[in-house]
């Protein structure tokens, strides 16, 4: 290994070769913090031609490598599996083109979600996809991941706003997926859809076309207080049922509301609520006029509390930065938090958040809630202390019965957060051995000798013939084992 490490240094220099221990301390997990793994070493590319030279590199010394951006991810994608070498993007942070004609930009994977839009507002545009985490996590992350974020109920996830990707794959082979005037357009599979979503297994993108978006006429932001969830939950469907479609649907309960309140990212909820709706509706002057009315209508005959409407864009930034910051002010509550991302259907919330409640009693730990509602996508919150091995294991437990949950409403075990190593014990329940051998020979069709990301999203073979009882990561945790 330290040939390998000489190697890295000499290809890299110093500052872009990291395989100091105590410097690859802050590689050893992302945002799932209870699986840590340091990496054998991490480098910082600038270009194709340098992930390509490593890529290779590494393939000669038969030594898998791991893709990764700001390492903002909730489910263990960027952290290695087994020994690995990371290829952080971070550097790859270059604008390279922006086309408002053809309302496209063509970008490097470090770009940092939020600055692609500050790099086009004064033409109008902007990137839809917007993760709570946009002024941070990459391009090339959302990629992997197919994120979402509060705006994707009505603009669509990720994948719907990436035309083409340059990648690298295993075996330094540089690849052109999709094409500038869409995926279809060449006449080919839809490999660019394909590669979206693959957290990293199929290899490494390097250049990505997205779609950029026209900015909306008129932007109208409410936020309406319930005393019950079942009000909140009630006025999404009935909002839905009306042919509205707003741009945002997000519910905040009440643990969430009073952790955001007493946090920096305050908004000036109202703290007796039980639980708040955030809508946000745009279009056209007009049509954005009748449908706030229509909201409020349906918000008034469920009982809403209150409802507000931001007057101007700076209270309109105040809002949102409760819904936002929701993650990181529950940073307050415990040193450690495991996000949880499962769907439901929409018209099933209020009966899986009654479960969910009685899944945290049951394993005595404290849930609150914030989630897409338009979307039926839940990210139930577990505040814990990461050094104790029982507690750990009682949130696993309670995580893995609520998505098994989600499953039983007819969800699905991710919504946009990825299945990563989190959810590998989780993946039988929604998917049979066939299934599973299908997605595997897509997978090594891209990365025949499995040297990208292995470990990840796919479970091994032989595990899927019943779906695990006690989930493995437990297990590891109450062992001391590799999960921590
Ligand atoms: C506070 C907070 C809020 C969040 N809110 C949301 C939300 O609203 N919606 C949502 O969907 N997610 C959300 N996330 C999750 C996370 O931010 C997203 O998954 C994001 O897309 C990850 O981007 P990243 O740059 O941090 O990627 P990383 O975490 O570094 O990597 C994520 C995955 O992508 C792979 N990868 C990274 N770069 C590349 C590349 N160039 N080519 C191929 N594979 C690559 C990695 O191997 C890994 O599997 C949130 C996370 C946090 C911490």
């Amino acid at each position: 290994m330290d040939a390998l490490r000489r190697q890295l240094l000499d290809l890299f220099g110093p500052h872009r070769a990291i395989v100091n221990e105590a410097a690859l301390l802050a590689y050893e997990c992302d945002g799932f913090t209870v699986h840590k793994a340091r990496p054998l070493a991490v480098v910082l590319p600038e270009s194709t031609a340098e992930v390509q030279r490593v890529v290779r590199l590494l393939r000669a010394h038969r030594v898998p490598f791991v893709p990764r951006g700001a390492g903002t991810c909730l489910s263990g994608g960027p952290t290695p599996a087994q020994p690995a070498v990371v290829i952080e993007t971070a550097r790859m942070k270059q604008i390279l083109r922006v086309s408002p004609e053809d309302l496209l930009a063509v970008v490097q994977p470090g770009v940092v979600n939020a600055d692609l839009t500050r790099a086009v507002q004064h033409l109008g545009l902007h990137y839809a996809p917007d993760p709570s985490s946009q002024t941070v996590c990459t391009i090339g992350g959302n990629l992997a991941e197919n994120s979402g974020g509060p705006h994707c109920f009505k603009y669509g996830m990720t994948t719907d706003h990436v035309l083409a990707a340059e990648v690298v794959l295993a075996d330094g082979e540089v690849a052109r997926l999709g094409s500038a005037l869409g995926p279809h357009a060449m006449g080919e599979l839809d490999l660019v859809g394909l590669f979206t979503g693959s957290e990293g297994t199929f290899g490494i993108a390097t250049e990505i076309t997205v779609r950029l978006s026209p900015d909306p006429e008129a932007v109208r932001t409410l936020l309406a207080a319930f005393a019950s969830m079942e009000a909140a939950c009630g006025a999404v469907s009935d909002i839905v049922a009306a042919g509205l479609v707003p741009a945002a649907l997000e519910i905040l309960d009440q643990a969430t509301i009073r952790a955001v309140e007493a946090s920096v990212y305050r908004a000036g909820y109202p703290q007796d609520a039980a639980a708040v709706l955030l809508v946000e509706l745009d279009g056209p002057a007009l049509a954005v006029d009748e449908d706030a009315q229509a909201v409020r209508a349906i918000c008034a005959r469920r009982a809403a509390l209150s409802t507000e409407e931001a007057a101007d864009p700076e209270n309109r930034k105040r809002l949102w930065k409760g819904r936002k910051g929701a993650f990181g002010a529950m940073g307050r509550l415990s040193t450690d938090l495991y996000v949880l991302d499962g769907v439901v259907p929409r018209t099933r919330l209020v009966e899986t958040l009654r479960a969910i409640t009685g899944i945290g009693a049951r394993h005595g730990v404290t849930l609150t809630n914030v989630f897409h509602a338009g979307d039926g996508n839940l990210h139930p919150n577990i505040a814990f202390d990461g050094r104790d091995p029982e507690q750990t294991a009682a949130v696993l437990a309670a995580g893995y019965e609520i998505l098994e949950l989600c499953v039983r409403m007819g969800g699905s075990i991710s919504g946009e957060h990825g299945i990563g190593s989190e959810k590998l014990d989780h993946v039988p329940l929604m998917f049979t051995p066939d299934d599973l051998e299908v997605m595997r020979r897509a997978r090594s069709a891209f990365d025949p000798e499995g040297l990208c990301n292995p470990g990840k999203v796919l479970p091994q073979r032989g595990s899927c013939a019943e779906p695990a009882r006690w989930p493995k990561m437990v297990e590891r945790v109450l062992g001391g084992g590799e999960g921590r």
